[in-house]
């Protein structure tokens, strides 16, 4: 299986090239660069499966004949925000914002809420479209409680803030295996991966 990410995102191509080293070693995983970049897409489809559509599709177009297309749609959703950045995550902070402007502004915007009220999830929305243009898709959620103030430098984007339930570190303290272990791009991942073993020989 010859797998094009369908992404410019330096840290989500890292991720998920680690999950499919680990977890699929007869894939051969390029990224968009390989076919001259991933060309631009407008995100505004409003939700998370309509934007990894696009992504994927965009990608697909440039493939060769025997190429898969697989996009990543990710974000964090805040309950005390009614579930805000959510599909706008990247650009939480302005359309030309980066992973820190986006970061500091979820921090102000939490300041005054309370710890028992600063649940958040990260939903990841994985779409795979193979070689004949057919499109599958797999979902994967982390939960977890936003810090006060970002602690640690691992992971990216809102990681710092970030803590899994069942942990007392943030995305950006804990060990990137651990991280791998537990995210929404993990466990959509997993699902991708079991899709495909119920599907033998894909
Ligand atoms: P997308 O490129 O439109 O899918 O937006 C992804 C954005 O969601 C990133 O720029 C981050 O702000 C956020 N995000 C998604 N996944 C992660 C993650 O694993 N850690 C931290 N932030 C993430």
């Amino acid at each position: 299986m010859k797998l094009y990410l369908a992404s410019g995102n330096a840290h989500k191509v890292q991720e998920l090239q680690a999950l499919a080293v680990a977890t699929m070693p007869d894939a051969r995983i390029f990224s968009a660069r390989e076919v001259g970049g991933m060309p631009p897409v407008v995100e505004d489809t409003g939700t998370f499966t309509g934007n990894a559509r696009k992504k994927a599709h965009a990608l697909w177009e440039l493939l060769p004949h025997d190429g898969w297309a697989l996009a990543d749609d990710s974000g964090i959703c805040v309950d005390a925000l009614h579930g805000a950045p959510g599909v706008e995550s990247a650009y939480y902070a302005g359309s030309n914002s980066n992973d820190g402007a986006n970061l500091a502004k979820l921090v102000e915007v939490m300041r005054d809420v309370p710890s028992g009220s600063r649940g958040a999830h990260y939903v990841c929305v994985l779409v795979l479209i193979s070689p004949e243009g057919k499109e599958h898709g797999f979902e994967g959620k982390c939960h977890g409680n936003l810090l006060l103030e970002p602690i640690g430098i691992g992971g990216f984007g809102y990681d710092p803030l970030f803590v899994p339930s069942g942990h007392d570190c943030t995305f950006g303290q804990l060990p990137a295996a651990t991280k791998q272990q537990l995210s929404h791009r993990a466990q959509a991942w997993s699902q991708l991966v079991r899709w495909r073993l119920l599907h033998n020989g894909v």
